[in-house]
């Protein structure tokens, strides 16, 4: 069986207490891995070996940091078929997805911030003929980033490329649900030249490993992106060290589909934004609100949709809804459903696992995606994040109603508005808080605006200029010119 690695210092590495995790196949439930149960030592050897490369590394030209991170990007679309498959078995979730959506994002990252850095600019200020002010940014040390298993190398990169390309060294931990492009990764980097230490990458659980990065001393800028729960946990940590941290949390998205939209884009990338993934997107739209004149043919129309998705074998081709991710994730989803089911809610479609995927996924995790009527907006199944193919229609009738409905959950990550009419659009997106309003459109990203929640989804934003800055120390020299 295959054992997977840290990758300290440059080396593919044992964990130095010699123990290992299962790592499952959640479209079987078998065990086909084996993934390190890394510990405070591992941390603590891959903190030395970032904080070793950390002087040379910050030194590099910007020229040389981006062409080897360039590399890598390379390595990783010459192989995409290879990671987009890993990633498939790792997560459950189907193979067209990390083959046209997960693996090229990652790429796309990587190519993204190694770019960026060859154009960076700094502000210049002259004070009333006195002084000349100018901010010199420079990288800060030693980054942790954290990352989930819902969109495992997507994420990791997102950190790992700005984190790097910016001059820092890195100690980073992918989800220990998912670790295994996080090990490609690794032998991506050795392939593609980048010194020693630069990055390390430690796996194990959370509460081991992700704790004691947390918590090191010489680890000063945390990139956490994962459940608010464990966000409040790893700000609790880092606060009394004045780390600076970004926490990129859970969500609880409306998704708002005014009368006058185009219905037949919003029946299907409202179909989309519940359910790709298995619905295990943070930026998934899991509360639908429709206006009443339109409620009744959009709520058959999306059934008719949902019933149409294909629940199958990740890998194979035209399969739309794959595995959830682990059986907790699994147990999590029938638990909100029965909830559903006691709070008054009518299941329209799914609402159970399907009968039958095949014979190789006869013990695999996979639920039918499930849409719910009849709940009101503040009962638990519409307040708390499900993370599952879970969805709820409820219907409003004013502008100002589903304002309130839209801000009234802990969360404020994304929000989309589907409608023709531009100035409600507006409105609607200067009222909602969430980080980021969709209109007529779902899940489309440039990768130049700031990310990031409100509330409970999160502090700080990431993305473009915002990372740069986050990953940087800025610094004012001033200069007295009289
Ligand atoms: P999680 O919080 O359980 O775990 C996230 C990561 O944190 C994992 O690597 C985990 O091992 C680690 N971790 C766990 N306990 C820790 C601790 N005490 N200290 C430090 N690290 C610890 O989240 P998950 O179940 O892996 O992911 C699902 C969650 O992530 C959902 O809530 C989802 O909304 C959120 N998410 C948010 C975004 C975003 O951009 N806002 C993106 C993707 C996922």
């Amino acid at each position: 069986m295959q054992s997977i690695l840290h990758y300290i210092n440059g080396q593919l590495v044992e964990p130095r207490s010699g123990n290992y995790l299962d790592n499952i196949d959640p479209a079987t439930g078998a065990v086909y891995s084996r993934v390190p149960d890394g510990d405070g030592d591992d941390v603590n050897a891959a903190v030395a070996a970032a904080e070793q490369a950390f002087p040379a590394w910050s030194q590099t030209p910007a020229e040389k940091r981006s062409a080897c991170i360039l590399k890598i990007a390379d390595a990783i679309e010459a192989r995409l078929d290879e990671f987009a498959r890993a990633e498939c078995v790792d997560n459950g979730k189907p193979l067209s997805l990390t083959r046209n959506m997960d693996i090229p994002r990652a790429v796309k990252n990587f190519r993204f911030f190694a770019t960026a850095i060859l154009h960076s600019k700094s502000e210049t200020h002259m004070t009333d003929g006195q002084a000349l002010n100018y901010t010199l940014r420079q990288p800060r040390g030693i980054c942790g980033l954290i990352s989930p298993w819902n969109l495992p190398l997507y994420l990791l990169s997102w950190k790992i490329a700005p984190a790097i390309a910016a001059g820092n060294t890195a100690v980073a931990k992918p989800s220990e649900v998912t670790p295994m492009t996080a090990f490609m990764l690794s032998e991506v980097c050795r392939e593609a030249g980048l010194p020693a230490g630069v990055l390390n990458i430690v796996h194990g659980l959370g509460a081991k490993v992700g704790a004691a990065i947390t918590a090191h001393q010489k680890v000063t800028t945390i990139s956490f992106t994962g459940g608010t729960v464990t966000g409040r946990e790893v700000a609790r940590t880092a606060a009394p060290m004045f780390k600076k941290i970004s926490l990129e949390l859970g969500g609880k998205n409306p998704n708002i589909v005014f009368a006058d939209a185009d219905m037949d884009r919003a029946v299907a990338e409202s179909v989309r934004a519940a359910f790709a993934n298995q619905g295990q997107i943070c930026l998934c739209g899991s509360r639908i609100f429709v206006e009443r004149a339109a409620y009744e043919p959009f709520v058959n129309r999306f059934v008719a949709a949902t019933q149409g998705l294909k629940i199958g074998d990740p890998l194979e081709a035209g399969v739309d809804q794959g595995a959830i991710v682990s059986k907790p994730q699994f147990e999590k989803v029938s638990f909100y459903v029965n909830l559903a089911r006691e709070e008054g809610g009518t299941i329209l479609t799914g609402g159970s696992p399907p009968p039958t995927v095949n014979d190789r996924c006869k013990n695999g995790y996979f639920f039918t995606p499930t849409v719910i009527t009849g709940l009101g907006p503040n009962c638990r199944v519409n307040q708390e994040e499900i993370f599952g193919p879970v969805t709820s229609i409820i219907p409003f009738d004013a502008e100002e109603e589903v304002i309130d409905y839209a801000n009234g959950t802990a969360y404020g990550l994304s929000a989309t508005v589907w409608t023709q009419n531009l100035p409600k659009a507006h409105r609607l997106a200067e009222r909602i808080n969430s980080g980021t309003v969709w209109v007529n459109c779902w899940l489309l990203r440039d990768l130049r605006v700031p990310f990031g929640g409100m509330k409970q989804s999160g502090v700080g934003r990431e993305g473009g200029d915002e990372a740069m800055r986050f990953f940087t120390e800025s610094k004012n020299v001033c200069i007295s010119v009289s």
